[in-house]
């Protein structure tokens, strides 16, 4: 049998059954969901859907794009076990499906802390259009939201709800917001901006108890003894990769399934693409696992290729987007492990960006509300062309010209 199953259907599984087609695959596609939903936009359900629910705008691609395809959808059915020299993949129910190809795009959870309280009701996370579908289905019974967790998530959900007139406390353990993420300056903007929209932010505590009253949530403490109303907290304290399907099977597992540069994992005949994956980065010649719509849908581009037959290594440039009020913030590259970064633009007026170095060599580029520059840092870094300070100071055009 000639047949490729794609286990998850988030940005990656979808993205890669559709490419598996453009690519020329000709074998059977079929795309596995644990969720209900046709496929879906996961970034607006932190940001505009809460305000404006809609549903059917959010789907990646209607359901005749995939009947165009031949990509045969099982939506609502987990899969849960891989027997890899049978090359079977079983579904919940006990339906076994052969396979010739096997590419596991089971993304990532929220990550649940082991306090008590976390089930209370009132505690959330988000992940899914079902997270979110609860959450806006709470929200008018809602006046005080906690929001634990400075993430990109947590920051994001702290804005939303503060646009819906809600009173928002945001716990932050580490001493800055986007720690993991963006330069100190681009915190340190993020933070005054949310606070001077109303947003109670909080840094460098530690959230120590969540209270209930009737089984219901009702307040939370920090570390240092203070404490906090609240009718809904939002746990946005990162997340973890979905693995088990693969470690259950033997697959390589280190913070995410081990992939090779073509994203081939250790067992013959599966890739791995996406959140749930750790590969060698190019760039940073480290493993990484990164979570973002860009590595989805790039990997899923290469899966394809890899599997009708022109497979490279992957060395696509990351980039993130979060808007966070009237903040857009866009990232460019991966400034783990640089050294030194030059400003360009002006925070007062909400618009600029940090370009960070790794000695000489350009690495990443933050940008607030320049989107214009973060195009060009995406072709320096494709490029591998590093601007000097004085080419930065000279401005876009400049840069734009040793971009082309
Ligand atoms: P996912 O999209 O998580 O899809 C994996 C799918 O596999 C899920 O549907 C899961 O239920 C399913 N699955 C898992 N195990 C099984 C199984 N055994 N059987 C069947 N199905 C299974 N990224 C950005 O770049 N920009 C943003 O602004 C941004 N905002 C975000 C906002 C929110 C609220 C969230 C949650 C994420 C956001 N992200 C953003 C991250 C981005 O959504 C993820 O990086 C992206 O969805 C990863 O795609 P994926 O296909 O790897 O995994």
């Amino acid at each position: 049998v000639e047949r490729c199953i794609i286990v998850g259907a988030g940005h990656g599984g979808s993205q890669a059954a559709v490419s598996l087609r453009q690519e020329g695959y000709s074998g059977e596609i079929v795309l596995v969901s644990d969720e209900k939903d046709l496929p879906y936009h996961r970034p607006p359900l932190s940001k505009s859907y809460l305000k404006t629910p809609d549903a059917e705008g959010l789907v990646l691609r209607t359901e005749a794009v995939y009947r165009d395809n031949a990509v045969e959808l099982e939506l609502g059915i987990c899969a849960e076990r891989i027997d890899t020299s049978g090359k079977r993949l079983v579904l919940a129910g006990g339906r076994e499906l052969e396979f010739s190809d096997l590419v596991l795009a089971t993304g990532a959870r929220a990550r649940m802390p082991g306090l008590p309280g976390m089930d209370l009701d009132g505690v959330v996370t988000l992940r899914t259009m079902e997270d979110a579908r609860r959450i806006r289905a709470a929200m008018p019974r809602v006046e005080n939201v906690v929001i634990v967790g400075g993430g990109f998530i947590g920051m994001e959900m702290a804005h939303s709800c503060i646009g819906l007139g809600k009173s928002v406390t945001l716990i932050e353990a580490a001493p800055r917001v986007l720690a993991r993420s963006v330069a100190p300056v681009v915190s340190a903007h993020v933070e005054q901006r949310s606070r001077s929209v109303g947003i109670d932010l909080i840094t460098g505590a530690q959230l120590a108890a969540i209270h209930g009253e009737n089984g219901r949530v009702a307040a939370v403490s920090t570390a240092d003894g203070r404490r906090f109303d609240a009718d809904m907290v939002v746990m946005g304290i990162g997340a973890v990769p979905n693995v088990e399907l693969a470690a259950d099977a033997g697959l390589e597992i280190a913070n995410g399934i081990v992939v090779d540069p073509n994203l081939r994992s250790s067992a013959a005949n599966i890739h791995a693409i996406g959140d749930c994956v750790s590969f060698d980065h190019h760039q940073l010649g480290t493993r990484v696992r990164l979570e973002s719509v860009q590595n989805a849908t790039d990997h899923a581009r290469h899966v394809a290729l890899a599997l009708t037959g022109r497979a490279r290594p992957y060395a696509e440039v990351a980039w993130f987007w979060s808007d966070q009020g009237d903040m857009k913030l866009q990232t460019a590259g991966l400034s783990a492990g640089a050294d030194n970064c030059i400003g360009s633009g002006d925070p007062e007026a909400n618009a600029f960006s940090v370009y960070h170095f790794s000695g000489q060599r350009l690495v990443a580029v933050d940008s607030i509300n320049r989107p214009a520059d973060h195009m060009i840092a995406r072709r320096l870094l494709a490029a591998g062309i590093s601007p000097t300070a004085a080419d930065i100071a000279e401005g876009p055009q400049r840069l734009k010209q040793m971009a082309s």
